[in-house]
């Protein structure tokens, strides 16, 4: 810590916080019993972030994909063939979160190229973007087998990931892709049935809820609900709302 400050020099607040976290770091090294194992990590964590200084998004997005690539933090890093991490405008005004991988992501490295994949490509041109003016990610980075839904303790593990990637790039709206995702973001044991087209906030981020594509391939008939909360999204973002028989309105289809 520096002794002494120059009048209109801003407070150290980077220094004190890099003192406090190595200072709390090593009381965790010489204590370990006495603090639970998380915050030891949070405070690891804390001491890289103050040493590293601040990363710009790319930087943060990169090492999101670089640490899901290596990570064996849940048993379904047993089960994959790639880690899908997410991929799109790292400066997207939207990003949708689906649940995770499914086979042809878990193959291919790549989120959404599957049926339900390319009804999401539907939606979002539908809504006038293209694919790589969002971004597309899961709440699981790694295939669960025979796309059972993922466990509490899987979505506990992998998670971070997600809030890394949503924080960095920090768009005006998130989608949320059916139960799992939208109980991820929310904290919440919610249907989506229940919550779905009710705008709501994560992290001070608006969310949208509504049904996972996957659901769509099977309930066709969904696919009026899901325009109708992506009508929401666009009046929220200040887009124009395609009106029927413009474009190719996913909803429209049989
Ligand atoms: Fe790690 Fe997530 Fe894959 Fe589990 S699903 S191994 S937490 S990247």
């Amino acid at each position: 810590m520096r002794q002494g400050m120059r009048k209109g020099e801003s407070f150290p607040w980077g220094e004190l916080l890099g003192y406090l976290s190595r200072k709390l770091v090593d009381m965790a090294g010489i204590q370990q019993y006495r603090l639970p194992r998380d915050l030891c990590c949070v405070l690891d964590e804390l001491l890289k972030v103050m040493e590293r200084g601040p990363e710009d998004k790319g930087t943060i997005l990169q090492r999101v994909a670089t640490s899901a690539q290596e990570c064996k933090a849940c048993g379904l890093h047993k089960f994959r063939n790639k880690v899908v991490v997410g991929e799109g405008n790292p400066d997207a005004e939207v990003v949708f979160v689906g649940e995770a991988p499914g086979e042809e992501e878990d193959l291919q490295g790549r989120p959404f190229v599957g049926a339900a994949g390319k009804l999401l490509d539907r939606i979002i041109e539908a809504m006038g973007f293209r694919r790589e003016d969002v971004f597309i990610a899961n709440v699981l980075k790694c295939r669960p087998p025979a796309n059972r839904t993922p466990k509490p303790q899987e979505v506990e593990a992998c998670q971070h990931f997600l809030m890394e990637q949503l924080r960095a790039i920090s768009p005006k709206i998130i989608v949320s892709l059916g139960s799992v995702a939208t109980n991820a973001l929310l904290g919440s044991q919610q249907s989506i049935t229940r919550i779905r087209g009710q705008m709501t906030q994560w992290e001070g981020v608006a969310v949208m809820p509504t049904y996972h594509p996957s659901y769509l391939l099977r309930y066709p008939e969904k696919k009026k609900e899901v325009w109708e909360d992506m009508k929401k999204v666009l009046t929220f973002l200040g887009r124009p709302v395609p009106k029927r028989g413009q474009g190719s309105n996913p909803s429209e289809e049989s």
